[in-house]
């Protein structure tokens, strides 16, 4: 017979998923209802009212995709952009290679703006694509790139997007929750997300809104849609229905009660609370490392506080370090990936990881575990000075 899986005892600080809260698990356990029970669509009412909360944004269409943030990025592609497109998308770390990727994939040509790893979106390039392909149906970037830890000027984007006429298509997979996601203030038109970053929920659920130009792109459309399953035209019957839902697909019922309850502990903490918690647990994380003789190589005015890149000091095994850190305290850390493999560690602090037990812990493990490795490392000093920055 085969036991029943428990998972071992874990403290998520990679790149996602970061620790689920115990609400947000224990509110996955309830009883599963019908998908067009009227309890469960005024939940659904209640998640759509959260979501745009959370998104700063007014727009009507907004959802949760069922699926995870890869989904949500799928489905603002396939539903705007058709064979024969022309899309600028800007390229600086994993995720913007696979916007290109989407684009190919429907048909439509990706110009790609290319930026060095570990640098923000270059404005200038972006404006000088613009305005090489005046006919382009839109500006795709990845607002927080969890593969180098790097923020780029979202608001300056969707500007230069609508300036030329394009509709922005922007990755807030990483920043939703945990920094400044201002869809409207910003005027971006279709912006995607994922559960299981600064939300702090379980994987498997992509946040989305479309603005009314979005909507009106789709609903001018002159073909159909090439995936049935993310047909927001289709899709909106369910979400948008009203009174009237109609059958799609099968909601993921007890995923979204998940959801559910960790947006509404994001209302009770206050978004502005939740960005600077997450602000000052980066502060107190980087004075730590700093103390103890590590590097963070992405620079400060674009450096994401919610994924930190670490510099591997010379010589060292990185995989070793991770697997101690795994083997000993239970505690995860992501790798670097594509250019920085073997370059970086990545220290997620993301929702309910972002907190001061998760920063200190982190410290003295990776403290204990270098200094064992042999790495130059100072030994005592980043706790007092993570401490410092965490209770004065
Ligand atoms: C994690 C992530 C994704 C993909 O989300 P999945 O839930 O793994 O599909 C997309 N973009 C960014 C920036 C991410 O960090």
């Amino acid at each position: 017979m085969t036991p029943s899986f428990n998972p071992p005892q874990r403290m998520l600080m990679g790149p996602g998923p970061s620790d689920v809260h115990p609400r947000v698990l224990a509110a996955m356990a309830r009883p599963t209802i019908g998908h067009l029970d009227p309890a469960f669509v005024a939940m659904m009412d209640e998640v759509k009212a959260l979501l745009q909360a959370a998104f700063r944004t007014g727009n009507e269409l907004t959802l949760p995709v069922s699926g995870p943030g890869s989904a949500g990025m799928e489905a603002c592609f396939v539903n705007l952009v058709e064979p024969g497109d022309t899309v600028v998308v800007c390229v600086n770390g994993v995720f913007g290679g696979r916007m290109k990727e989407n684009v190919e994939r429907l048909d439509a040509t990706a110009v790609v703006v290319e930026e060095a790893w570990g640098r923000p979106v270059d404005l200038a390039r972006v404006e000088a694509a613009l305005k090489a392909h005046p006919g382009a149906k839109a500006l795709a970037f990845v607002h927080a790139e969890t593969s180098t830890g790097v923020q780029s000027d979202a608001a300056a984007l969707c500007a230069l997007a609508a300036g030329h006429g394009a509709l922005s298509i922007v990755d807030t997979v990483t920043s939703l929750g945990g920094t400044p996601v201002l869809v409207d203030e910003w005027g971006g038109d279709a912006v995607y997300s994922g559960s299981q970053k600064c939300l702090s929920c379980t994987p498997g659920l992509s946040p989305v809104t479309f603005s009314p130009r979005a909507v009106a792109a789709m609903q001018a459309r002159r073909s159909k849609c090439r995936s049935w399953l993310l047909d927001f035209s289709l899709l909106t019957a369910y979400w948008g229905g009203g009174a009237k839902r109609a059958y799609h697909h099968t909601a993921p019922i007890n995923a979204l009660y998940g959801l559910h309850e960790s947006l509404v502990m994001l209302q009770e903490e206050g978004l502005e609370a939740s960005w600077a918690r997450h602000r000052k647990m980066h502060d107190a994380l980087r004075a730590g490392l700093e103390a103890m003789g590590l590097s963070l190589p992405v620079e400060a005015a674009c450096r994401l506080p919610q994924l930190n890149a670490v510099g591997v000091p010379a010589g060292l095994d990185e995989a070793s370090v991770r697997q101690r850190l795994l083997e000993r305290y239970g505690l995860e850390i992501g790798a670097g990936l594509g250019q920085l493999a073997g370059k970086v560690w990545r220290l997620g602090l993301m929702g309910n990881s972002a907190s001061p037990l998760h920063v200190t812990t982190c410290l003295a493990a990776l403290e204990a575990v270098l200094a064992e490795q042999g790495a130059p490392v100072t030994v005592g000093a980043a706790l007092p000075a993570a401490n410092r920055v965490l209770f004065g």
